[in-house]
């Protein structure tokens, strides 16, 4: 369903709705809202918007002195949401502009992923579908409590002491043997069906599986179908905010941190793409051995060659860098594979023939949740299209372990690494950031830079628990 402003009127009238949510996010990735009452609501507001954000409280938004800004609701976005109880309650999403006839804010996210939406455009193409694979972890109180005075340290496997092994109730597994249990092992299934049938029913976002992930301590997965750019954003953002919501009704908390325990898997958000032209899949090619066609390549390439940039957008964190490492199924090297989980870029080949056309997409693996959907998808777009422009090939695909190769092995394919830290993927980012600029306004990325280089600078001045076992005795 997409509704028009008119059917928004109708649906808070005839379903008796009393408050609207007008949510956005910020430059960051938080969801943000803001509530107003249904029965002051008017067509004039949907249309140009309502003054009711302090932008300089927003993180990269503005600054105190010129901070007034406008919400202008998408109706195509209306949703009513389940958990709010009596007061019947729906939501908006909002385009975010300047007060005082500014026009739009630079650096609203959701801008940005449209500004990609018609970029796409100039460049020969009509259109883009995006389908992430959102991963996250769920964590009950206990586990929670338990968790919390050893995150960031390190236990052997099977180790008695490591926490999750400690509970004394449940199933005790071994780290990174968390894929696929079935129920009771998995004890998050039904916790799952709730968040399929919530984003089918309620939000429109059609989920076709769902599954326990690897890691031990209650890592899911939900994948939603895909969509084009701005509205698989507005999907990305909106699975994470029904799943938190939903696991509080079960007493639980959901996180999109991409590597809360060490050892176990980390949480990506591998982002599959495809571009298409007169309703054709311009990634597809039948006269190729993997039917991947020189557009998809070229794309590829791009992705590849600014792949160290990319990943201060799509890896945010300082976490981040905990999940690219060897191992846990998570990228660390720019390469691409049919088939290969060490390499960033897969492109899976299941099926082949011609029926299967729509299908084929790239899989790029180094973005996490901890991303801000809107910008990762932009950015991604950015890179590839730069590629096509610049017909960057990427090479043979590599079909062996990358994880196992030595350096000098990947080094004599060509084969880099991605940055291992937040504050190389930043400085990365500072030097190769010509390819953002169709979409991308300088001092956004400016902004961006100066918010992680914050983060970066907040976790260099502070010890880490791990230290004290290596160097308390020292
Ligand atoms: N959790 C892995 C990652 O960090 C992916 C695992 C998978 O989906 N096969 O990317
Ligand atoms: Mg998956
Ligand atoms: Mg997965
Ligand atoms: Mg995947």
């Amino acid at each position: 369903v997409s509704y028009s402003a008119e059917d928004v009127f109708s649906k808070i009238k005839h379903d008796q709705i009393k408050f609207i949510d007008l949510q956005f996010t910020g430059l960051r990735g938080r969801f943000h809202h803001t509530t107003i009452s249904a029965n002051l609501f008017t067509p004039q507001q949907m249309q140009d918007g309502l003054p009711k954000l302090d932008g300089s409280s927003i993180v990269g938004f503005a600054s105190i002195e010129d901070s007034d800004m406008v919400l202008k609701p998408d109706p195509t976005t209306f949703a009513i949401i389940p958990w709010m109880g009596n007061a019947k309650t729906a939501r908006l999403i909002c385009d975010v502009y300047w007060g005082k006839d500014k026009g739009r804010l630079e650096s609203d996210p959701r801008g940005i992923a449209q500004k990609a939406e018609k970029y796409l455009k100039t460049q020969g193409f009509d259109n883009s579908y995006w389908g992430p694979e959102v991963e996250f972890f769920v964590f009950d109180k206990i586990t929670w409590d338990v968790l919390t005075p050893y995150k960031g340290q390190s236990y052997s496997i099977e180790s008695k002491e490591a926490p999750w092994n400690q509970e004394g109730k449940g199933y005790p597994m071994a780290l990174k043997k968390g894929y696929y249990p079935s129920t009771p092992a998995d004890t998050l299934t039904e916790f799952r069906n709730d968040c399929v049938e919530c984003l089918n029913e309620y939000f429109g976002i059609l989920c076709d599986n769902h599954h326990h992930e690897v890691a031990t301590a209650g890592q899911c997965e939900i994948d939603i179908r895909y969509d084009n750019l701005t509205n698989a954003a507005d999907g990305a953002q909106t699975y994470k905010y029904v799943i938190r919501n939903i696991a509080k009704k079960y007493d639980k908390v959901a996180t999109m941190m991409p590597k809360p325990i060490s050892m176990d898997a980390g949480s990506g958000m591998h982002t599959n793409v495809s571009l298409w032209k007169n309703d054709k899949n311009m990634f597809y090619d039948k006269d190729d051995k993997e039917e991947v066609s020189q557009i998809a390549r070229y794309y590829c390439g791009g992705i590849m060659n600014h792949a160290r940039a990319l990943s201060a957008i799509v890896a945010p964190t300082t976490n981040s860098y905990h999940r690219l490492v060897p191992g846990y199924e998570a990228p660390v090297y720019i390469a691409w594979s049919p088939s290969n989980r060490s390499a960033i870029i897969r492109i899976p080949s299941h099926f082949k023939g011609e029926k299967y056309s729509k299908i084929k997409r790239i899989e790029f693996r180094a973005p996490d949740p901890s991303s801000n959907p809107y910008l990762v998808f932009a950015a991604v777009q950015a890179a590839g299209l730069d590629g096509i422009k610049k017909k960057m090939d990427p090479g043979d695909p590599v079909y062996e372990d990358i994880y196992k190769m030595t350096k000098a092995q990947r080094v004599a394919k060509g084969i880099k690494d991605l940055p291992a830290t937040l504050g190389e993927a930043l400085d990365e980012l500072e030097n190769d950031r010509k390819f953002l600029a169709p979409i991308f306004s300088n001092e956004t990325i400016d902004r961006i830079i100066e918010i992680e280089r914050a983060d970066d600078h907040e976790i260099s001045i502070r010890p880490h628990p791990h230290e004290f076992y290596l160097y308390f005795d020292i």
